[in-house]
């Protein structure tokens, strides 16, 4: 891995590490280009981990299975306990690190790297406590006994615009319950993965139970570690087009999969809210990493009677924020990922004017140099534009008039999605009245954000399979073995 020159004066030396990590070797290389968002210029080069790369991962992961399976629980969660504990010690150097890959404001980037040491921390501590169950059959005949074992080795791939939490968010887990496992970062934001792996090594985790394959070739690589009968488990953070194809991928050899999609996250807001409270909520759940969160608000349904003023405080809050690069410490509005994500937030904007909409704060991508899109708030936005149907990931606002409970239920639903919701009302019976209606795996009621560690994050339709954290986390990497016992 070689580093542009420009990381010397913003991260510590010490968390640069090399390449490929397989077996617990540093394997160096190049091919992968990691760019600031901010400027497109050349941040660092990476390893490109071929197939047999892949294949040498598995075996890494092989070899390391029993002996990490055979771990005891309390050892497992003394070193995630020491690898939380390395992360808090190196939040700041992480958090900038983050910021220069993947542009994000330095504020959001240490809100991040403390909730990706949590699920170290939390799963330390669910290591020890995995269930089993003991029950007497209804015939009386035998004895039912439940174990949990974990499943094998397990592939994690994870998107750019989480690094760290998405990485953890899998890691935890999966050394808790006794699996070992290969990593696949983002190619945009690979420099975390590694920097992780670093404070992992320190924290005691034993060569082969993680590696990290960076890659230009995220299918080949994944398919090939998918055919192989030693991979039981796929876990995926990205897009719902990549999760159908990978779905279809790992049904050939009928590998477990838990997924974590898209989302498309109504923003309800009645008459009876807290206006003051609505406006903070609608800024956290819109403009945590600029948008370009899966639970990020991407369309604000805000009833007639409260629907100007929620537009103008917006509006007002939107115009306020300062644009530049993540690791400017003033910055609140960093760089989108790509060109590409510029683009297509572009797109969905001049549809939706093209429409009938009306910006009241920004609206046109920024030309200076950088993937800049300004934060922006859209007005009077037909219910059926594309804007309404596909995920922003961007500093984008939609907001649409509604009169009705039904009718709000009725346009919050009518999507693929099923990730995240939020409802604003002061009337706690009515939230949770429409919230029973509204299709999400995640609801926040009078909040705009709702991830922690000790919760259950998922979707429902197409926004995913299975749960990250919480107590059932750990259970997406263990198998139930049922002993029918008689005396
Ligand atoms: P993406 O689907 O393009 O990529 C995600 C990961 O999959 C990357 O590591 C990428 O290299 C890899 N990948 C791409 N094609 C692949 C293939 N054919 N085989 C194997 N791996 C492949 O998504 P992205 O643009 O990196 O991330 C944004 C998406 O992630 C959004 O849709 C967002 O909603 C979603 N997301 C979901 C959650 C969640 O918890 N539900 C969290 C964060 C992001």
């Amino acid at each position: 891995m070689t580093f542009h020159a420009k990381f010397s004066g913003y991260a510590d030396p010490a968390l640069h590490a090399a390449g490929l990590y397989i077996g617990g070797k540093w394997q160096s290389g190049s091919g992968i280009t990691v760019l600031d968002p901010s400027t497109g210029n050349l941040l660092a080069e990476v390893a490109d981990a071929a197939i047999e790369d892949a294949q040498r991962a598995v075996d890494a992961a092989d070899a390391a299975a029993a002996g990490w399976r055979a771990t005891p629980a309390r050892q497992r969660s003394e070193i995630l306990r020491r690898w939380y504990q390395l992360m808090t010690q190196h939040a700041e150097e992480l958090a900038t690190l983050i910021a220069l890959e993947n542009g994000k404001a330095l504020a959001d980037a240490r809100g991040e790297v403390a909730y990706a040491a949590e699920f170290f921390r939390w799963y330390a501590e669910e290591a020890t406590r995995i269930p089993g169950e003991f029950r007497h059959t209804p015939s009386g005949s035998h004895n039912i006994l439940v174990d949990h074992e974990p499943i094998g080795i397990a592939v994690l791939i994870t998107p750019w615009n989480f690094p760290a939490a998405m990485a953890t968010r899998k890691i935890g887990p999966a050394l808790a319950a006794g699996c070992t496992v290969i990593l696949k970062p983002a190619s945009e934001t690979p420099l975390t993965a590694y920097a992780m792996a670093r404070l992992g090594e320190e924290a005691g985790v034993p060569p082969g139970v993680v590696n990290v394959l960076t890659t230009s070739n995220p299918g080949g690589i994944t398919n090939a570690m998918l055919a192989d009968p030693r991979v039981r488990k796929l876990s995926f953070t990205g897009s719902t087009g990549v999760g159908r194809v990978l779905l279809a991928e790992a049904a050939k050899s009928v590998v477990s999969c838990s997924m974590e999609l898209g989302g498309n996250a109504p923003f309800i807001v009645f008459d009876d809210a807290h206006l003051e409270a609505a406006l903070d909520g609608a800024m956290i759940a819109k403009m945590r990493n600029a948008g370009e969160a899966c639970t990020a608000a991407n369309r604000f349904y805000v009833q007639a009677g409260i629907h100007d003023a929620f537009v103008a405080g917006l509006t007002a809050r939107m115009k306020s924020l300062k644009i530049g690069p993540g690791y400017d410490s003033e910055t609140q509005c960093g760089p989108m990922i790509t060109q590409n994500a510029v683009r297509k937030i572009d797109r969905l904007v001049s549809e939706a004017l093209a429409a009938g909409a009306r910006a009241t704060t920004g609206g046109k991508p920024l030309t200076e140099n950088g993937y800049f899109y300004p934060p922006t708030v859209l007005e009077n936005v037909p219910v059926n534009a594309s804007i309404a149907r596909e995920e922003i990931f961007g500093p984008v606002a939609p907001v649409y008039k509604f009169e009705s409970d039904d009718e709000a239920i009725r346009l919050a639903n009518n999507t693929e999605y099923g990730l995240a919701a939020y409802i604003y009302s002061r009337d706690l019976k009515r939230a949770m009245k429409v919230g029973k209606r509204i299709e999400t795996g995640m609801l926040g009621i009078n909040r705009g954000l709702m991830s922690d560690p000790a919760a259950p994050f998922g979707g429902v339709k197409q926004s995913g399979l299975g749960r990250e954290g919480g107590v059932t986390g750990i259970l997406e990497f263990m198998e139930p073995k049922y002993f029918a016992v008689d005396y």
